[in-house]
C-alpha cells in the first residue's frame, strides 16, 4: 500500500526527520492560508506546488511547480486541482490530483539520493545511496551502477556506527550533514520497523546551503501483508490512485490483478492460478488477470469476483478452474450463477471443475441454463479457452 508524499512526510516529522515547512490544500480557497503559513517562516515569495499523487517523477510531468508569485501559485495550483496526471511510473494512466502539498522553496546545494528497501537477496533491510540524487536517478542506475551504494542491515544488531561513516563518506559529506545522516539512517530504520514499511525512498535528500539534509520528496509502502495491525496506516489509504479493479477485489478480500490480456482467469488457489496463467500462455493466449478466488470463498465472494473479471471490457472469454479441496464445487457454481444473474453473459465461458461436489456443481451449470463449455483436465480447458478467445 503506497502513501501520498504529505503522508509519508508526516511520519517522518513523528520520527524528527526534517521535511521542508509545508501545508496541504484540497480546494483553492485554502491557497492563501497555506502561502501565508509558510511565509511566516521564510525570507521572499517563492513556493513549491507538488501534486499529490501515488507515483514519482511527477516533475518531469509538470506536476511540481516552482512558483514566484502568489499570483502564479494561483494559477498553477487552479491548473493543477482536480487534474490528472500521467507520469513516467503510471503504466500509461493518469491519477487524479485531489490535493496539492504547498511548501516553502529551498536552495539545493545538492541532490542524493537514499532509500531503505526489505532485500530479499539478503533477506535484511538495505539501505540503497548515491550522491547523483534527483530527477535523472534511474539513468544513474542504469548507467554507472558504479555510483550507487547498498549497506546491509544486519536485524539482530541494527544501523551500526560504521555503516553511517561508511554512507557519509560515500555521499562526499562533511561536519553537520555528515553526523545528521548518522542520526537520519537510524530513524528511518527505526520508522521502517515500527510501520511495516516496505520501501522508503528520499529523491532528492538535499544538502541545503547551511550544511544540514532534508528529505525534499518521500515515497514510502507499507507492507500490504501486515496491514493488518497497521489500523492508523490503512486509514490513510487512498483508493482513488489504485486500479479500481484491484481496489474493488481488496475490498472483497479477493487476491486480484489486473493484466494487460483478454482471457479472464478465476482460480482458487496462489499456485493453480500460476499454473493456469502458464498454461493460457503456453497455448498462445493472454491472461486478462490473475485472480485467487482463495480457500473459503461464498457464492456472494464468488460472484464478485465473476462481475470484477466482467467489468474488464478487455476480456474475450473466461477460464474458471476450481480444484475444490477446501472450498465446494456447487458453491462455485452457484456465485457464478449469481453473477450472471445480475449483470449477463456475453462472452463463453469454459469451466474446469474437479474435486468436493463436483458432480453437484456440474449439474447446478447444467440446469442454469448459461452456455458453458465444460473441459475434461486442465489442459484441455486451456485450449479450448483460448481457442474461443480467438473467435471473439
Ligand atoms: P518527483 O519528480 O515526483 O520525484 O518530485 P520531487 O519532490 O522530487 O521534485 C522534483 C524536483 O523539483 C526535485 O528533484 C527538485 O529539483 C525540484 N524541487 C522540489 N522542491 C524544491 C525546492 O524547494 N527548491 C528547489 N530549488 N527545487 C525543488
Ligand atoms: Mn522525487
Amino acid at each position: 500500500m503506497n502513501l501520498h508524499e504529505y503522508q509519508a512526510k508526516a511520519l517522518f516529522q513523528e520520527y524528527g526527520i526534517p521535511t521542508p515547512k509545508g501545508q496541504l490544500i484540497q480546494h483553492l480557497n485554502e491557497l492563501d492560508d497555506a502561502l501565508d503559513f509558510i511565509a511566516g517562516s521564510h525570507q521572499g515569495s517563492a513556493w513549491v506546488v507538488k501534486a499529490q499523487i501515488h507515483a514519482g517523477a511527477r516533475g518531469k510531468a509538470g506536476g511540481v511547480k516552482l512558483v514566484q508569485s502568489r499570483d502564479e501559485a494561483h494559477q498553477v495550483a487552479s491548473q493543477l486541482l482536480g487534474s490528472q496526471l500521467a507520469t513516467i511510473q503510471t503504466a500509461g494512466k493518469k491519477l487524479p490530483i485531489h490535493s496539492l502539498l504547498i511548501e516553502e522553496k529551498l536552495a539545493i546545494e545538492e541532490e542524493l539520493y537514499l532509500s531503505l528497501v526489505v532485500d530479499r537477496v539478503s533477506r535484511t533491510h538495505s539501505f540503497v545511496i548515491s550522491a547523483s540524487g534527483g530527477m535523472d536517478i534511474e539513468a544513474v542506475a542504469h548507467d554507472s551502477p558504479e555510483k550507487i551504494l547498498s549497506v546491509h542491515i544486519d536485524p539482530t544488531v541494527g544501523v551500526m556506527p560504521y555503516q553511517c561513516r561508511e554512507v557519509g563518506f560515500a555521499l562526499g559529506l562533511t561536519g553537520t550533514a555528515f553526523k545528521q545522516l548518522g542520526t537520519l539512517m537510524q530513524q528511518f530504520y527505526q520508522l521502517a520497523l515500527d510501520k511495516d514499511i516496505a520501501q522508503i525512498e528520499i529523491n532528492p535528500l538535499i544538502r541545503t546551503q547551511e550544511n544540514t539534509l532534508i528529505a525534499l520528496d518521500a515515497k514510502v509502502s507499507i507492507d500490504s501483508n501486515a496491514l493488518y495491525r497497521q489500523a492508523d496506516l490503512v486509514a490513510l489509504r487512498d483508493y482513488s490512485q489504485e486500479d479500481v479493479r484491484e481496489a474493488l477485489a481488496s475490498k472483497h478480500e479477493l487476491n486480484y490483478i489486473a493484466l494487460d490480456g483478454d482471457i479472464g482467469c478465476m482460480v482458487n488457489g496462489a499456485g493453480l492460478a500460476m499454473a493456469t496463467m502458464d498454461l493460457i500462455k503456453l497455448n498462445g493466449g493472454n491472461p486478462a488477470n490473475f485472480l485467487d478466488v482463495g480457500g473459503g470463498a461464498t457464492p456472494e465472494r464468488v460472484a464478485e469476483a465473476f462481475k470484477l473479471i466482467l467489468s474488464d471490457s478487455g476480456v474475450k472469454s473466461i477460464l474458471v478452474n476450481i480444484f475444490g479441496g477446501i472450498v465446494r464445487c456447487d458453491l462455485i457454481a452457484d456465485g457464478i450463477i449469481k453473477a450472471v444473474q445480475e449483470v449477463g453473459l456475453t462472452i463463453p465461458v469454459v469451466v474446469r471443475l474437479e474435486g468436493t461436489n463436483v458432480e453437484l456443481g456440474r449439474e447446478k451449470l447444467a440446469h442454469s441454463g448459461l452456455s458453458i463449455i465444460t473441459a475434461s483436465g486442465l489442459a484441455d480447458a486451456a485450449r479450448k479457452v483460448v481457442e474461443v478467445a480467438g473467435n471473439n
